[in-house]
């Protein structure tokens, strides 16, 4: 009995684990041709100062359109990129990308901050201190609008090759952020050292407030050290009028979530802009 449990048991695991690693060889197969074939866009979300309702600035966010498949989330596929190592090249494509959208809604009168993800693998890669300074100048596009988000976990390991990157990357005039901040678990003592300029607060400490009391604590002491050490601090993933008043009343302005915008496309871009601007 026991035993043929056992093997039925074993049997289910082989049976997921196939799926899983078919899953994977399949991403890993389509990832190498979706970047010729076009089917990869960026979304932009919105960050909003929430007391003066002026559009600061956009995350980029990649969409992939798969032409069976359809949707396929960025937390399916990018750490197969980053695992292959497609993700430089991948990555190399967002950053032109959003460049160039930053710079025609600069050119509209409509400019703000562009932030970009990094994974880690970009982040370590020699190529990327060239790769910004190319775009930058093929754009025109001024640095202090780039803003590159990083995540504890790629800063901590090696941390003084992490700092000798990221004072590279500020020697571009380029603008860094911790995204998803509380989440890793990365040292106070580091972060004085890092030269970043913002924090996000993730938003799983967001979600919650108001019912959780501790999710409260947390994210009220996130944006004191933030204001303590002098960064610009963010909120993820707002999505109430509660969640605005009490970051409010934590003296934390920027936000970022579907209370006022989900990812949205360029044109939508600037219809979100312009509704800002003429509010009702
Ligand atoms: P992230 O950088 O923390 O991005 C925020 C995620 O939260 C996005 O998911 C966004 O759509 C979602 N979000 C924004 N507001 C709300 C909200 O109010 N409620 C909820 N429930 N969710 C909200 P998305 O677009 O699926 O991206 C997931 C992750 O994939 C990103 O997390 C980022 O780590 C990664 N990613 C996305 N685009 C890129 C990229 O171009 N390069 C790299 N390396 N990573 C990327
Ligand atoms: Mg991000
Ligand atoms: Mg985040
Ligand atoms: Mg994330």
């Amino acid at each position: 009995e026991a035993k043929a449990k056992g093997r039925n048991t074993f049997h289910f695991y082989s049976q997921e684990l196939d799926a899983a690693a078919n899953e994977r060889l399949f991403i890993e197969n389509e990832l190498r041709i979706a970047l010729k074939a076009k089917q990869f866009k960026l979304n932009y979300q919105p960050q909003v100062n929430s007391q003066t309702m002026e559009v600061i600035g956009y995350e980029a966010l990649i969409r992939w359109y798969h032409p069976e498949k359809g949707f396929i989330p960025p937390d399916k596929f990018i750490h197969i990129a980053e695992a292959t190592g497609m993700i430089v090249e991948l990555g190399e494509w967002v950053i032109d990308e959003a460049c160039h959208f930053s710079m025609r809604l600069q050119a509209l009168g409509q400019a703000g901050n562009m932030s970009i993800n990094l994974s880690a693998r970009q982040f370590k890669d020699d190529r990327l201190i060239s790769t910004l300074s190319d775009v930058l100048e093929r754009t025109k596009m001024p640095p202090n609008l780039l803003h590159l988000e990083l995540t504890e976990s790629m800063l901590m390991g090696d941390v003084e090759a992490a700092i000798t990157q990221l004072h590279e990357i500020k020697r571009l005039g380029v603008a860094l952020s911790i995204d998803d901040f509380g989440t890793g678990y990365s040292s106070l003592s580091y972060l004085k050292r890092f030269p970043v300029d913002m924090l996000k607060v993730d938003r799983s400490f967001v979600q919650d407030i108001p019912e959780d009391q501790n999710d409260m604590e947390i994210t009220a002491a996130i944006i004191a050290m933030a204001q303590k050490l002098k960064l610009q601090v963010v909120a993820e993933g707002v999505e109430t009028q509660e969640q605005v008043d009490f970051l409010q009343k934590n003296n934390c302005f920027i936000v970022q979530g579907y209370f006022y915008s989900p990812p949205i496309n360029e044109s939508e871009v600037h219809d979100f802009y312009q509704s800002l601007q003429r509010p009702i």
